[in-house]
């Protein structure tokens, strides 16, 4: 799944959002609220949140490798590493 803001979008693995505990995670540590959790426990990016990003890199330490990516579409798409 993908969601794509004016500056930043994020990719996440289909599988990787079909996992409750994983959505529960992301939704806790992303300080702007760019992931939630829906009703059925899968993940749910929030588009309008997307262009707060700070780049902290949190959801990327809370994931297994290679399952969140975050694109800086203001940075000819740079994948933040
Ligand atoms: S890098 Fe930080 S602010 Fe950006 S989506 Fe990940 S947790 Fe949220």
């Amino acid at each position: 799944m993908r969601k794509d803001g004016i500056f930043i979008a994020v990719e996440v693995d289909d599988r990787a959002a079909a996992d409750p505990a994983l959505a529960r995670k992301l939704s806790e540590v992303c300080p702007v609220d760019i992931y939630a959790q829906r009703d059925d426990g899968t993940l749910e990016i929030v588009e309008r949140n997307l262009d707060e990003c700070v780049l902290c890199r949190l959801c990327l330490d809370a994931s297994p490798d290679g399952a969140v990516r975050v694109i800086k579409l203001y940075d000819s798409g740079a994948v933040l590493a």
